[in-house]
């Protein structure tokens, strides 16, 4: 028996690595990539530590904050900063691993690494949130730098928080570099940032269909049911309409907003959601409004996959272990054929099992696809990474040049996940190649091969 303590979703996130390596003939192949895998999977560095800060009344409060530094064999450690009540070293960890894959995937030279604190943004003021950011920072200045780590952000850490943050950094070491990434446009940001992980992701699903339907079909006229209503699921969103598809449905922690009927989300109503989030407020509180109440129904404390209906594609893009092993199921019996992740292990290990094992019965035109986020999301870290490429040269480059990069990367890790699939795994007759098998192999291999 182990005398570590349990960590669930880093358990999980490891086993599903794991297991699609070891059902491929990588092993065989190369049998040292066993230690590998030990090896890899205990981070170089975990950092813990306290985060005093003050609030509003007056009252000292108190947070846990951490950095997991798991693995510079590509680079300098890279990866977001996690603020939200049920951070823990499991999460951080289960997120820090699934990072240095899929920073492996972007062809870009980065590390990978994950952070953040227990710290809940809901129901606090601005000044709360910069002293808090602040306080955080105070700390995790001392374990970073633009050459070894990069933090940027997750869930509750928007461009506000990394601009509270950017600026202690910049006070106490007296250093204007890119040690933080998701900055502002007019202080070393890059253009496409905030639409990176939505924009690409998209793109990736794109290549999905693309694939699939011999070059037939696109997002033209496909229904697309969304989870989330962060900047992950707010510019998938915008892309999807921008490409002729229909959104079905948007989400928040309380519950879902799905159209009634044929309709979509157009981008106005989107745009009102992003404002929600900003006053960091629940979707419930405009689902009543008359802007919104016609047109969708607000279904409370559910997730969208059993209420949207027929749909073609669903992107998860809230936050991990969002589809159930019988909401994949459902899923398929409504339509679905392309699923992405948005989010960071947005399925379970049963939903996963159940979209691989249609891919493998269903052959043809009914096979399922299923995009693991360690590839599919990988176009906000891609961006990021080109943030700090052009602060090192201090340089900007235009909205077209950072697109048509993102395009290219996220090209790349589709067509990686599948040439590596195809050389490493044996599909069953008929079947399509594995992209969470492909992926997988394809991102170890890399970091491997540089460790
Ligand atoms: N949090 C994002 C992710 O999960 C972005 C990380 C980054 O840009 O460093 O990939």
């Amino acid at each position: 028996m182990s005398n570590l303590p349990v960590e669930p979703e880093f358990q999980q996130a490891y086993n599903e690595l794991a297991s699609t390596l070891e059902n491929s003939t990588l092993f065989q192949k190369n049998p040292e990539y066993r230690k590998a895998l030990k090896v890899v999977s205990i981070p170089e560095r975990v950092v813990q530590f306290r985060v005093v800060w003050e609030d509003d009344k007056g009252e000292l409060q108190v947070n846990r904050g951490f950095r997991v530094q798991f693995n510079s064999a590509l680079g300098p450690y890279k990866g977001g900063l996690r603020f939200h009540p049920s951070v823990n070293l499991s999460i951080l960890k289960f997120l820090g691993f699934e990072q240095i894959f899929k920073n492996a995937l972007t062809g870009l030279n980065m590390g990978g690494g994950k952070g953040g604190a227990d710290f809940d943004p809901k129901g606090k003021s601005d000044n709360e949130i910069r002293r808090f950011c602040v306080a955080f920072m105070t700390e995790l200045c001392k374990h970073i730098g633009a050459d070894t780590d990069v933090p940027a952000g997750d869930i509750g850490v928007t461009g506000r928080e990394i601009g509270f943050m950017f600026g202690q950094y910049k006070k106490i070491r007296n250093e204007f570099v890119g040690v933080l990434t998701g900055k502002g446009l007019s202080w070393g940001g890059s253009l496409i940032r905030p639409e990176a992980t939505g924009y690409g992701l998209v793109y990736y699903v794109e290549h999905m269909i693309k694939y699939a339907t011999e070059g037939k079909e696109s997002f033209a006229g496909k229904r697309v049911a969304v989870s989330g209503s962060g900047n992950v699921a707010q510019y998938a969103a915008l892309k999807v309409l921008e490409l002729g598809g229909s959104v079905v449905s948007l989400s928040d922690s309380q519950g879902s907003l799905v159209v009634n009927g044929e309709g979509s989300f157009n981008a106005e109503e989107i745009a009102i959601i992003a404002q929600v989030k900003v006053d960091r407020k629940q979707l419930s509180e405009i689902a009543s409004t008359e802007a919104f109440s016609q047109k969708f129904k607000y279904i409370p404390g559910a997730r969208p996959w059993t209420h949207v209906g027929k749909v073609d594609v669903a992107l998860p893009s809230a936050t991990q272990n969002e589809v159930s092993g019988e909401e994949a199921e459902a899923l398929i019996a409504a339509g679905c054929k392309f699923i992405a992740e948005g989010s960071n292990m947005g399925c379970t290990q049963a939903a996963i099992d159940t979209f691989e094992a249609h891919r493998e019965t269903n052959a043809g035109a009914a096979a399922i696809w299923y995009a693991p986020g360690k590839a599919a999301n990988a176009g906000g870290v891609a961006v990021s990474g080109l943030e700090m490429a052009q602060n090192s040269a201090r340089l900007s480059w235009t909205t077209e040049e950072v697109d048509a990069r993102l395009k290219g990367i996220m090209e790349d890790c589709f067509q990686n996940g599948l040439q590596t699939a195809k050389e490493y795994v044996t599909p069953a007759a008929g079947s399509l190649p594995s992209l969470v098998a492909g992926s997988n192999i394809a991102g170890f291999k890399k970091v491997v091969a540089a460790m």
